[in-house]
């Protein structure tokens, strides 16, 4: 805007133009009267965003200045939906009391709310997270902060080159999933930032400057936990003091569970094994999740979400859970009273944000004192019965008896809808509130009466108290009984045919019949604010209790799934033995209408370190593989396992290479991404990790994907002893059984019926030979000729190509095993520089004569 432009405009208006300047990225909110008014671009943009009505109105300058609007009350779905495209919206409320405003009422920018800090008042299970990332030398640090709950969560890792920083942050991004991402200006890899931000819908991201000695110095007082030479954490704190417009004190900061406890789940095998999501339409139906999801809380709900993306590693720890389960199990009385008092609880773990910043309604204190009262039933229910292992749980955590006993009847019992302006606080809990609002509900009453009692005792038969505005209260007496009018009236005015008077005892009530009732709001707001900040003090105790009401929630759900589903309590063995009898896959079993065929499992070090699946298609290996690994899963997050028996192994990594339909979106080449995941996991595997490998070399040319395949089978088996399992359409891989003995080959149990084949779904020991792909086909309803031309096809095929591939296979093994190849290190020996043409046709001859 010219700045003769900003003259005309005015001082309302100047003052807007002003407040946008500081915040230009934002769309400005600014609030008149009981709207929030938008201005010049901003209403232009926002109204065609929201579909508002685009007004116009007058503001010094000769065009009228376009506007639009919402009202104030609701404007938080408005704020929503902006945040959700990704845009900012700062807030510029009045700042002082209109009436008591001399001038233009007084403005501030109170908050900048953004994608990653907006708070949602309805609950939801997902959390909106804001993550820092900074780079340190060569340590990538990420900050993931959960505002409404006040929580953050510090990561880091060693990354040496662009792959390595790639993998981590993908990894910490599926995990968490940020809404909104803030990088260090110093961070060298922002195109991998933004690639990443990109997929994974990150609503907005920016750079950030660092800010870094001062700021976390100053928290240092306030927060013991603070790891502080973060640039990632002093990055967050900076932009939330900055957007929020307060000091972050509510924070806690922890760092990730130790990466050693951990097992260490990639974005792709989540995605693969449909863990959180599922990989028909992302969302939570039919994922491991969905199933194990039992939980009567939201914030149980989340804290299960993140135990299944990082199962544990701690014996200790998981036979705990498992403890809790089994004695949950055992008493349906008990637990069916648990889970009516975890129903009642709120999701208290989003209040933080309200408590910290002393913003708590009566509704939401209310919800906090039901809530608190529901965890010192469950302690007490827990202690009638004696039930030690989740009443472990709760050891060491402040139950605030004491608060909730002192704030259990403070309300009344239907809590207005604006509690700024109505009453909500119970009688009897404060004796000046309650003469208030007395005063301001029968002050009419209280006049009559004085009324009446002045009437009375001057024998005045006409006196009245009446009101105006300029006057106030004031007695009126006409003018034949003026001579009555008692000592204590005082004169105040002298009209023709009466005269005006008051008295002290009218005065003194005047000014608390007129402000009664505002002065009872006041009152009430002012007994609220003390209530906060004392529930403010409490907030490590109310955080800590959250985390406590979230495991028991879970175990009871895990117990609850259990039971439904006949789980068993596995095991775990050192001796690096998975065993799994009668296993099912969870989510199948549940989606079936016919019977689960369960199926046993065996691997171990040395017997049968690798199993090679053969089989037709749809036979169930892909699912056979899955169920493995989930049920691997489930016993390190502490579930039960959908299994007669699990004797397993702890497991540090679960890798999956599994289909590649879904790269297609993204527009890699699936061969080139099938082997960067192969790469990836041949590097990262350890002899304690599990494998799945779902048609590894599919996508190349049958010869080549078959030596792929081979080679990675030999390299797992010789140098990473990793348990595997590999499904292949590949059936000369099965004769890698008769050359090492810990690869063993198993099929899917198939019979024939007239013909037709019949999938038994039965894992047995051996190996497929037919090629039932052309089977399947026809199940499927392809044309009988068909068919019939692809039976010819193949076994053309067969009498010539496919013995060939298993031959050039061996060959290239046993010329790999004889060591170095003399017709290789001929032909390296050869300088090109140095030959004629007609010596290298000769050369070409005599290498042709040698191969
Ligand atoms: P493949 O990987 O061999 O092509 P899948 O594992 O995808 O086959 O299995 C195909 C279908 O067979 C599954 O969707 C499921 O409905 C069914 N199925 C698989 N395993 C079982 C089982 N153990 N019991 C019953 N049905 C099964």
């Amino acid at each position: 805007m010219e700045s003769s432009d900003f003259e005309k405009l005015t001082p309302a208006m100047r003052h807007y133009v002003e407040t946008k300047n500081e915040n230009p990225d934002a769309f400005l909110f600014y609030r008149l009267g009981d709207f929030y008014e938008l201005f010049f671009n901003d209403a232009i943009v926002v109204s065609d965003l929201l579909d508002l009505t685009l007004t116009k109105k007058s503001g010094g300058l000769d065009e009228k200045i376009p506007m639009c609007g919402v009202p104030y009350r609701v404007a938080n779905q408005y704020i929503k939906r902006l945040v959700k495209m990704g845009h900012s919206v700062s807030i510029c409320d009045q700042v002082e009391d209109p009436k008591q405003a001399k001038g233009l009422v007084k403005r501030e920018v109170t908050k900048v709310v953004t994608p990653g800090t907006f708070i949602d008042e309805d609950e939801g299970e997902e959390s909106r997270i804001l993550t820092s990332i900074a780079r340190e030398g060569k340590i990538v640090e990420l900050a993931h902060c959960d505002y409404p709950a006040g929580k953050v969560y510090m990561d880091r890792k060693v990354c040496w080159d662009k792959r390595e920083t790639e993998s981590f942050l993908e990894k910490q991004f599926s995990l968490y999933r940020p809404a909104e991402i803030l990088y260090d200006r110093a961070f060298s890899e922002k195109a991998t930032i933004r690639k990443l931000a990109k997929r994974y819908d990150v609503l907005k991201n920016g750079e950030v400057s660092r800010d870094h000695r001062k700021i976390l110095a100053s928290y240092k007082e306030l927060n013991r936990e603070i790891d502080y030479d973060s640039v990632a954490l002093a990055n967050l704190l900076a932009y939330l003091e900055a957007t929020q417009h307060r000091r972050q004190t509510h924070l806690h900061i922890s760092a990730r569970e130790d990466h050693d406890a951990v097992m260490d789940l990639s974005e792709t095998t989540i995605r693969n094994l449909e863990l959180v999501n599922n990989n028909h339409d992302n969302q939570k139906e039919h994922s491991l999740y969905a199933i194990l999801d039992r939980c009567k809380t939201k914030m149980g709900s989340r804290y299960l979400r993140t135990s299944i993306l990082r199962p544990l590693m701690d014996e200790k720890a998981l036979n705990e859970r498992y403890d809790r389960i089994d004695s949950l199990h055992g008493d349906r009385i008990l637990f069916d009273d648990l889970q009516e008092q975890l129903a009642a609880i709120y999701d208290i773990d989003r209040l933080s944000i309200y408590i910290a910043n002393e913003t708590m309604t009566p509704k939401q204190i209310e919800r906090l004192v039901k809530s608190l009262e529901a965890v010192q039933l469950i302690v007490r229910l827990l202690k009638k019965a004696e039930n030690e292992a989740p009443l472990k749980i709760f050891d060491g955590v402040d139950l605030m008896e004491e608060i909730s006993d002192q704030l259990r009847e403070i309300f009344i019992d239907e809590l207005p809808a604006n509690y700024r302006e109505q009453r909500f606080m119970a009688h009897g809990v404060d004796e000046e509130l309650d003469r208030l609002f007395a005063l301001s509900e029968s002050g009419k009453q209280w006049i009559l009466q004085l009324e009446e009692k002045e009437r009375e005792a001057s024998g005045i038969k006409n006196l009245r108290i009446k009101y105006n505005k300029i006057l106030g209260y004031f007695f009126e007496v006409s003018k034949s009984y003026v001579d009555q009018a008692p000592e204590h009236f005082i004169r105040k005015q002298t009209l023709v045919g009466s005269e005006r008077f008051f008295t002290e005892e009218l005065k003194n009530r005047e000014e608390e019949i007129l402000h009664g009732k505002e002065r009872a709001l006041e009152r009430q707001l002012e007994l609220l604010e003390a209530i906060q900040k004392r529930i403010a003090t409490k907030l490590p105790s109310i955080q800590h209790l959250s985390e406590a009401i979230q495991k028991l929630d879970v175990a009871c759900a895990l117990a609850e799934v259990a039971e439904r589903y006949n789980y068993r309590r596995p095991r775990f063995n050192d001796g690096g033995v998975l065993f799994i009898k009668d296993g099912r896959h969870p989510v199948v079993e549940r989606t079936m209408d016919e019977p689960y065929i369960p199926n046993d499992t065996y691997l171990d070090d040395e017997k049968v370190l690798l199993q090679i699946i053969t089989g037709p298609n749809m036979a169930g290996k892909s699912t056979y593989m899955r169920q493995v690994a989930l049920i691997q899963i489930m016993a390190q997050i502490g579930s039960f396992v959908p299994a007669e028996e699990a004797n397993l192994p702890m497991v540090d990594q679960i890798f999956t290479r599994i289909g590649a339909s879904d790269y297609l979106t993204r527009g890699q080449s699936t061969f080139m991404v099938e082997m960067t995941e192969v790469a990836e996991i041949l590097r990262l595997a350890t002899a304690r990790s599990l494998i799945l490998f779902d048609e590894v070399g599919r996508g190349t040319s049958t010869y080549d994907g078959l030596s792929i395949a081979w080679s990675i089978i030999e390299y797992i088996y010789k140098e990473v002893r990793a348990k595997t399992l590999f499904a292949t359409h590949y059936f000369e891989l099965t004769e890698l059984e008769n050359r090492y003995d810990g690869i063993l080959n198993v099929t899917v149990a198939t019979e024939e019926v007239d013909e037709e084949i019949r999938f038994l779904r039965k894992i047995i020991v051996g190996q497929s030979n037919y090629s039932f792909g052309i089977d399947v086909a026809k199940l499927a309803g392809v044309k009988e000729e068909v068919i019939e031309r692809a039976r010819n096809v193949l076994d053309h095929l067969e009498s010539d190509g496919r013995g060939k591939a298993v031959e050039s296979v061996r060959n290239d093994v046993v010329v790999a095993d004889k060591g170095p190849d003399p017709l290789r290190e001929k032909i390296r020996s050869i300088d090109i520089n140095q030959t004629t043409p007609l010596e290298a046709l000769m050369l070409l001859e005599a290498l042709k004569e040698d191969a």
